[in-house]
């Protein structure tokens, strides 16, 4: 057993405050991963705080880790010590359900194991990246490609996956209209993912204040919905468009921006229920989804898709101390566009 530092939430309405986790001795298909860097993804915020659901407390967040192999068990293949590798929102599943056997661990029938705030093979309730190292099964670990720095890295492994997986699944790239809803974590991937697809990338963003940043970030065009003219003007425009926004939206209005067949795939998860007029879908043959992260083979697919485009996420490194702060500014929509916790700082 391994005694780390971390910083962890010990009741809803609390701040974070540091604190140890044990890590489990490294077992013969697990690896030791020396974190180095932590993204800090709105899904964090609403763990910590119990938005979704009574959390167990204390409770260490993070599920964008990038670090190094330190230790390898026995039987381990695939990484050896100084491999340069990640790990997302998942650390075990089934295996064997009709979705594992797919590659989409995210929708394992018998439930997965999350990276933190989950049950562990041992009964023990896992803890996040918060931390300086953790003990994962090789199967749930992914590699960072050289030519991707580790802190523009850790990102990827949530809010890169969660967005690319969408985007390929409803076919974005050459000749389609993608529209991204919100320029925070997950929107400023999917701008630049979407774009490097080869779409026509458009961003919905409450203002015009990050419209030199979404240009830059790969954006064809961007409009402001406090604007309602942006509602008019953009009516019946899109193939698709991403919904990554952390807030209850009036849905009909954004439905109507989508072209006959269009989708619009919801990847921001409000707490409180949305609610649309399904005149909105079916007089344009239009369909809401929704997708939860991506599995383990699409996230190295991801990777290496950010490797040979030269895409990473932009990023806030932080101390330790002040990760409290940093939730402030994600929830006042003040984030340029992740902030990632250097883990050296934990300690
Ligand atoms: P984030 O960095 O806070 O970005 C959300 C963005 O939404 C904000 O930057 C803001 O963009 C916009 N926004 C916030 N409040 C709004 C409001 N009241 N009305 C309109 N727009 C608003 O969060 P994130 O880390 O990207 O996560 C986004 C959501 O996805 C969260 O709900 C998170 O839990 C969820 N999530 C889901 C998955 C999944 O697998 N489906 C994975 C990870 C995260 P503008 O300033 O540009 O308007
Ligand atoms: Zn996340
Ligand atoms: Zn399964």
């Amino acid at each position: 057993m391994l005694t780390v530092h971390a910083y962890a939430a010990t009741a809803a309405t609390e701040p974070l405050t540091p604190t140890t986790v044990e890590r489990r001795d490294v077992g013969p298909h697990d690896v030791l991963i020396e974190i180095k860097y932590c993204g800090i993804c709105h899904s964090d915020i609403s763990h910590a705080r119990s938005e979704w659901g009574e959390q167990v407390y204390p409770i260490v967040p993070g599920h964008e880790i990038a670090g190094i192999v330190t230790e390898v068990g026995s039987e381990v293949a695939r990484f050896a010590v100084g491999d340069r590798v990640g790990v997302g929102c998942m650390v075990e599943s089934c295996r064997e359900c009709e979705s594992c056997l797919k590659g989409e661990e995210q929708y394992c029938l018998k439930g997965n194991t999350l990276t933190y705030g989950g049950v562990d093979k041992d009964g023990t309730i896992t803890q996040g990246g918060y931390s300086t190292h953790v003990v994962v099964t090789e199967d749930f670990v992914v590699r960072i490609p050289e030519g991707i720095d580790l802190d523009e890295a850790a990102p990827l492994l949530c809010a890169g996956i969660t967005t690319y997986s969408p985007l390929r699944r409803w076919g974005a790239g050459p000749g389609k209209k993608v529209a991204v809803i919100g320029l925070g974590g997950l929107g400023h991937m999917a701008v630049r993912l979407a774009h490097a697809m080869g779409a026509e990338v458009t961003v919905l963003s409450q203002s015009l204040k990050k419209m030199d940043d979404g240009l830059r970030l790969g954006a064809d065009h961007y409009h402001a919905t406090g604007d309602p003219a942006t509602f008019e003007q953009l009516a019946g425009t899109f193939d698709l468009i991403v919904n990554t926004v952390s807030a209850k939206l009036d849905l009909d209005a954004y439905l109507g921006l989508l072209a006959v067949n269009g989708t619009l795939v919801n990847v921001g998860a409000p707490a409180e229920p949305l609610s649309l007029n399904v005149f909105s879908l079916i007089l344009r043959g239009r369909s809401y989804a929704g997708s939860l992260i991506g599995g383990i083979r699409e996230t190295q697919e991801m990777l290496d898709f950010c490797a040979e485009h030269g895409i990473g996420s932009e990023v806030e490194v932080i101390p330790a101390e002040k990760i409290n702060e940093a939730y402030e500014r994600v929830l006042a929509s003040d984030v340029r566009y992740r902030f990632v916790i250097d883990t050296s700082t934990l300690a």
